[in-house]
């Protein structure tokens, strides 16, 4: 049974906006092109949005570039304000919204309205955040001089987001971005670009000047948008995705020596010791891992659990994972939505096949299911030997690999073996240990004897290949501001 009353869905993909935001107006393309946008559910295409050519993206270049010397002058409580309307409307919209976000992007409807709440949620700690960015006056160590720093808008940035959380990792730039006074375009990912057209109408509706949010979809990312990575008016970049597309937007940003934020991919491990609660770790796990179909970024890539514990954790899991309900993500029940195509379900598919291959058992799933959309069952594996490809490489999907440890030196050792560093969870009653083993771990957050770091008043981010910089809290609007340090004379 759907949650929703027949037509919804309907009436909502009828009224998204399908064109590109530049200037402030709604507009197609140059060439008038369009790009399909599917359900992964059902395969169908739900909706056509322009397609921007490498013109139009530069259109809403100089949009944010003309906007910037405007906006930066208005006074932090206006763009406070703003986004403080933004955010009551999004949180007003949520089950619109939400079911929007499911439409394209697959993740049962309470998830994508968790989604939606916490995209919110940025928008209303920048909103408070806004009013509070300050400098620093002080006297020269030797005496005599004075020493004042202020904090300035970098100016216009572009932002790239990725398709598995459609609104979030909009909101996570956009928010600090527009409190700090900079002036942006935000290209989403092709598979997923409904819910970002509704929020820049959000933003159209809670009165944002134009010019200062822009949005351009297109099928041809790179073509469009390196042209702005390499334009001088751009000073910032801001990219949420995966290594191998971080390393190249990298290099393009080097030639303007744009300042880079770059939140990319994961490998968490998720570490059990023997002196954790069993039940806990459990429910932990399930967080860490199903979230968002195990297509996270934070999703907990590979259980490490003592020996002592190792065989009950991984049957737990089995247990709870094999029973979760899948389906299409708009149905009452739904815990598994579909993956978001065929792609991701064929590297998934891969990944496990290898690991079997290498001798791990199969304690659940372990195949796609029959029908259409790209559904993939919750798989389990235990004994997952140290050269399978799954301990290496980001899963993103609902697979569980889990490997036993005899040491906490062996358990760290492996945590770390990875070139990735977002976020690791781990699991202990030991105060000690846990401060002990947190200081070790290789990665920009950890998640203590919890399986969700996610806050928007946190800094997010990781270290090594996952990527440079901090989304949310303080430091998330530190991205965006640069330092001016005036040197005074004695008075
Ligand atoms: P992706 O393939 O790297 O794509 C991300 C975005 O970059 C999309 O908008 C994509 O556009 C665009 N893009 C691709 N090639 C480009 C190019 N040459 N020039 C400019 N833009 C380009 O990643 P994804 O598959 O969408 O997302 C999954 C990855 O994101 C995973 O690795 C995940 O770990 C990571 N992620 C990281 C975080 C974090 O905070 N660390 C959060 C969420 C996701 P198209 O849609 O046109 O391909």
């Amino acid at each position: 049974m759907s949650s929703e009353p027949a037509g919804t869905e309907a009436q909502i993909l009828r009224d998204v906006p399908k064109q590109l935001f530049i200037a402030g107006a709604w507009r197609d393309g140059a060439q008038g092109a369009t790009l399909a946008v599917h359900d992964p559910a059902t395969g169908e295409t739900i909706a056509q949005i322009a397609d921007a050519t490498p013109g139009d993206a530069l259109d809403a270049l100089t949009a944010a570039s003309d906007t910037f010397a405007a906006w930066r002058e208005t006074a932090p409580r206006e763009r406070g304000e703003i986004l403080r309307s933004a955010y009551e409307a999004l949180i007003e919209r949520s089950d619109e919204l939400a079911l929007l976000m499911t439409l394209e992007m697959g993740k049962p409807v309470a998830e994508s309205r968790a989604e939606v709440t916490y995209a919110a949620e940025f928008l209303r700690w920048y909103a408070e955040e806004a009013v509070r960015i300050d400098g620093r006056f002080s006297t020269h160590q030797a005496g005599g001089g004075r020493l004042l720093t202020m904090r300035q808008p970098v100016g216009p940035c572009v932002f790239i987001t990725p398709w598995n959380f459609p609104l979030a990792m909009g909101t996570r730039k956009i928010g600090p971005a527009i409190a700090a006074g900079c002036t942006m375009v935000v290209k989403p990912a092709k598979l997923t670009p409904l819910s970002m057209l509704a929020l820049a109408q959000v933003f159209e509706r809670a009165g944002l000047p134009a010019g200062v949010l822009n949005v351009v979809t297109a099928s041809s990312s790179g073509e469009v948008m390196e042209p702005l990575i390499r334009d001088p008016r751009t000073r910032k970049l801001s990219f949420t995705g995966s290594t191998e597309v971080g390393r190249a937007l990298m290099a393009q940003a080097s030639e303007q020596i744009l300042r880079v934020s770059m939140e990319l991919g994961g490998n968490a491990p998720f570490v059990v010791f023997e002196d954790a609660d069993l039940q806990d770790a459990l429910d932990g796990a399930i967080v860490a891992k199903m979230r968002n179909i195990g297509e996270a970024c934070t999703a907990a890539n590979r259980f490490h659990v003592h020996e002592s514990i190792a065989p009950q954790f991984a049957d737990g899991l089995a247990k709870r994972m094999g029973a979760m309900t899948i389906g299409r993500g708009t149905q009452d029940g739904v815990e598994v939505g579909p993956l978001i195509d065929e792609d991701q379900l064929a590297k998934v598919q891969e990944l496990v096949d290898d690991a079997v291959g290498q001798g791990a058992r199969v304690l659940c799933g372990g195949r796609r299911v029959d029908g259409p959309g790209t559904f993939y069952e919750p798989t389990v594996l235990a004994g997952v030997p140290a050269g399978a490809r799954l301990l290496r490489e980001e899963i993103f999907g609902p697979v569980a690999p889990v490997r036993a440890f005899s040491s906490e030196e062996q358990a760290i050792a492996e945590a770390n073996d990875t070139q990735f560093g977002l976020v690791a969870y781990l699991y202990t009653a030991d105060l000690a240990r846990a401060l002990r083993v947190s200081e070790r771990l290789e990665t920009g957050m950890v998640g203590l004897n919890q399986g969700m770091v996610s806050n928007a008043g946190a800094p997010f981010g990781g270290i090594k290949h996952s990527g440079i910089g901090r989304e949310g809290g303080p430091e998330g609007i530190g991205e965006y501001l640069e330092t001016k340090y005036v040197a005074l004379p004695a008075p």
